[in-house]
C-alpha cells in the first residue's frame, strides 16, 4: 500500500473533474461521460459542457437539444438525455442537492451500480470500492496468475477483493490510484511491469502471453458499427435541426438507394425510442427543436 500511495502521489492523473474542493456536480458528469467514453476523448468536451452549464440547476434549465449539442464528441447521445433527466430530478426532489448515498443515486436515470458507486467515493469521500475497467484489470494481475493479457478475474471476485482491501478513510485515492495504474501501467496490452510499484507483490508480473485475436459482433451496416452511424446522424443534426430525413440520407449515403432509406428509417425509429431525435412525418429534430406534432415516438 506504502508503495502504491508513493507511486501516486507522483503520478496521478490531473484531470478537472478531481479538482479541490471537488464539485459533486462535476464528478457526476464527468462519471456520467466515462461511461463508455476514454478520458483523452471526456477531458475537452467536459470543460466545454461545464463552461455551458455550470451548475446542476443550469443543466436542469437547458433545453434537451442545447445538451445533446454539448455532448458532441462522445457519442451514445442518450447518455446526455439521462443526465439532463437526473439533473431535473435532483432539483426537483433534492432542492438541487446531489444525493450521496448509493442507494438513491441509483434511482436516478442512467445511473447505475457503478456510478452511484463512484459519485459516492470522489464527490463525498465515501470508502466504497469502485471497480471499474482498469481495477478490475490490476487486481485480476495481481492476485492471480493471468496466463494472457486478455485473462481477467470474474467481476464478482474483483468486486469482493476491491472490498476488503479498501483502506479505512483512504477509499478516494485507493481507488483513484488504482485507476491510474491501470490506465498508466497496467495496460490492457503491454503492461509497463519494470516501472510498476505493485511488481514485487504481483502474481501476473512480466509473465503474461499476448491475447488471442477477437471477433468483433457489433452490428453493422455497409460494414460500419451501428453506434458510429447514430453518432453521423446526430452530427448532421447538430448542424441543422429539424431536417428532412432525405437531406440526411443524402448527408450519410451521398446516393442513397431504397434499402439505405429503408435502414435510415428503422435506425431514426431507434432513435426517437431512445429519446434522441423526433421524427414528425418526413422530417426529423432534435428533441426541442421540433416543430409539428406526430411522431415515430414509441
Ligand atoms: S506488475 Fe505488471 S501486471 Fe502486475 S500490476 Fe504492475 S503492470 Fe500490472
Amino acid at each position: 500500500m506504502r508503495r502504491l500511495r508513493a507511486w501516486f502521489d507522483t503520478n496521478r492523473r490531473d484531470l478537472p473533474w478531481r479538482r479541490e474542493p471537488r464539485d459533486p456536480y462535476h464528478v457526476l458528469v464527468a462519471e456520467v461521460m466515462l461511461q463508455q467514453t476514454q478520458v483523452w476523448r471526456v477531458e475537452p468536451v467536459f470543460e466545454r459542457f461545464v463552461a455551458q452549464f455550470p451548475t446542476l440547476e443550469a443543466l436542469a434549465r437547458a433545453p434537451q437539444a442545447a445538451v445533446i449539442i454539448a455532448w458532441q464528441g462522445l457519442g451514445y447521445n442518450r447518455r446526455a438525455v439521462n443526465l439532463l433527466r437526473c439533473a431535473t430530478l435532483i432539483v426537483e426532489r433534492y432542492g438541487g442537492f446531489m444525493p450521496d448515498d448509493p442507494q438513491t443515486l441509483r434511482t436516478l436515470p442512467g445511473i447505475g451500480d457503478y456510478t452511484a458507486s463512484a459519485v459516492c467515493a470522489f464527490a463525498f469521500g465515501k470508502d466504497i470500492a469502485v471497480v471499474d475497467v482498469n481495477v478490475h484489470r490490476v487486481l485480476s494481475r495481481v492476485w492471480v496468475p493471468q496466463a494472457t493479457e486478455a485473462d481477467l478475474l470474474p467481476r464478482q471476485q474483483v468486486q469482493a477483493l476491491a472490498r476488503s482491501l479498501l483502506p479505512r478513510g483512504g477509499g478516494r485515492w485507493w481507488n483513484e490510484a488504482l485507476m491510474d495504474l491501470g490506465s498508466l501501467l497496467c495496460r490492457r496490452r503491454q503492461p509497463r511491469c519494470t516501472d510498476c510499484p505493485l511488481r514485487v507483490r504481483c502474481a501476473s508480473a512480466g509473465t503474461m502471453a499476448p491475447p488471442p485475436q477477437q471477433r468483433r459482433t457489433e452490428p453493422t451496416y455497409r460494414g460500419i458499427p451501428r453506434r458510429l452511424w447514430r453518432g453521423r446522424l446526430i452530427a448532421i443534426l447538430r448542424q441543422q435541426s429539424p431536417r428532412l430525413v432525405a437531406d440526411c440520407a443524402d448527408a450519410l449515403f451521398a446516393t442513397p438507394t431504397a434499402g439505405d432509406q429503408r435502414w435510415l428509417h428503422a435506425l431514426l425509429r431507434q432513435l426517437a425510442r431512445d429519446g434522441l431525435v423526433v421524427v414528425t412525418g418526413e422530417t426529423v429534430a432534435l428533441p426541442g427543436t421540433e416543430f409539428a406534432v406526430g411522431t415515430y415516438r414509441q
